[in-house]
């Protein structure tokens, strides 16, 4: 069963990633090749994020990104690749029946 909307959903997704960049950050001070083994999760994660907020039509940067570039930038990555796919989806020269995208969307 649904208990918790879209918003609530991302909310939370927004601030366990916020706080594993924290985490991360802690462990900068004790293991460098840890810490740079969490940064990328942390990375992966944010993009993913902005990726699903693109589809649940959320589109401003989770409040508890802005103030870390290494945050809102991924997200808007995953933002922007999503918003490129769908737009790719709705190209008609991508969708000529070669399977290759057109030269606008080809990238
Ligand atoms: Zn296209």
């Amino acid at each position: 069963m649904e208990t918790m909307d879209a918003a609530e959903r991302r909310w939370k997704r927004a601030m366990d990633i916020r706080q594993q960049y924290a985490r991360a950050q802690v462990m900068s001070l004790i293991d460098q090749q840890m810490a740079q083994d969490m940064m990328v999760e942390v990375w992966v994660d944010a993009s993913s994020l902005g990726s699903s907020d693109y589809y649940a039509d959320l589109p401003g940067v989770p409040a508890m990104f802005r103030d870390v570039p290494s945050l809102y930038q991924p997200w808007r990555d995953g933002w922007n690749r999503s918003a490129g796919l769908d737009e790719m989806a709705e190209c008609i020269s991508c969708n000529d029946g070669t399977g290759n995208p057109c030269f606008i969307h080809d990238r």
